[in-house]
């Protein structure tokens, strides 16, 4: 999981939204899921309301369109973060629209959604705050450790440590570390530079998690241990022009 910066709702759709979540205000409580599924999913809004949200989502997704959960597979659901059935008042509500794969949508988050005596979210929003302060990636092997107790049940939650996905990660970071040294040669060579296809390389890359990983923990206590068989690699991970273009951060419009 990755920091991604919401982009602002255009002012027509927001206008289109609203008179839909009026619809489920004025419905009878018990009743409001209902009346918001059934919404949310009829024709005519899946064509002036979902598809647009569902365009301004891919733009922010990470790499290729990928799912803001695992960051493995093709982004191809609407995902409530809190789920419509817990509170159908925010259906329509931007800030509660992420973009997730079938399988981490269908098999792993449902409507689970976990919060704390309070009632506060203990499950991560990625566009809204940094999914590295709840948890730590072991870049050999591919899974999380859990910072918080937010970072273990987003973990739990979302099964990020699943096989596939731990697997995933290694084969990302071997790509990563590949596309970090020819930069590092190119530094060398050439001073200061920004090679494109390199940049692109990384950027487009399944599990952006494990680059923005990489970034973090070489300014970590510890990184000499971390990057120990990979000194090159953290050189150039501390170069601060590579810092600034590969670093994503979350940056909220409102
Ligand atoms: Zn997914």
């Amino acid at each position: 999981m990755i920091p991604i910066s919401r982009l602002p709702l255009p002012a027509e759709l927001d206008q289109r939204m609203t008179p839909l979540t009026e619809q489920i205000r004025v419905t009878e409580e018990g009743d409001r899921a209902k009346k918001a599924r059934a919404l949310w999913r009829r024709p005519a809004t899946r064509a002036t309301v979902g598809e647009p949200l569902r365009g301004l989502l891919r733009r922010m997704a990470p790499g290729v369109e990928r799912c803001m959960y695992c960051g493995d597979n093709l982004g191809t659901d609407i995902d409530h973060y809190e789920p419509l059935a817990r509170d159908p008042l925010r259906t329509f509500d931007w800030l509660n629209h992420l973009l997730a794969c079938s399988h981490c949508n269908s098999h792993h988050k449902r409507d689970l959604f976990p919060v704390d005596e309070r009632g506060l979210p203990m499950l991560i929003d990625p566009t809204a705050e940094d999914p590295f302060d709840h948890l730590l990636l072991s870049l050999s092997v591919g899974e999380y450790a859990a910072l918080s107790e937010k970072g273990r049940l987003t973990i739990e939650v979302c099964g990020l440590n699943r096989a596939d996905l731990a697997r995933g990660r290694q084969q990302a970071y071997r790509v990563v570390t590949l596309c970090l040294r020819e930069w590092g040669r190119e530094l060398r060579d050439r001073g200061p530079c920004r090679p494109e296809a390199l940049v692109r390389t990384i950027r487009e890359q399944p599990f952006a998690d494990v680059c923005q990983a990489m970034l973090r923990q070489v300014e970590m206590p510890g990184a000499e241990t971390v990057f120990a068989d990979l000194p090159d690699v953290a050189a150039v991970l501390r170069d601060p022009q590579v810092r600034d273009t590969l670093t994503l951060k979350v940056v909220t419009p409102y």
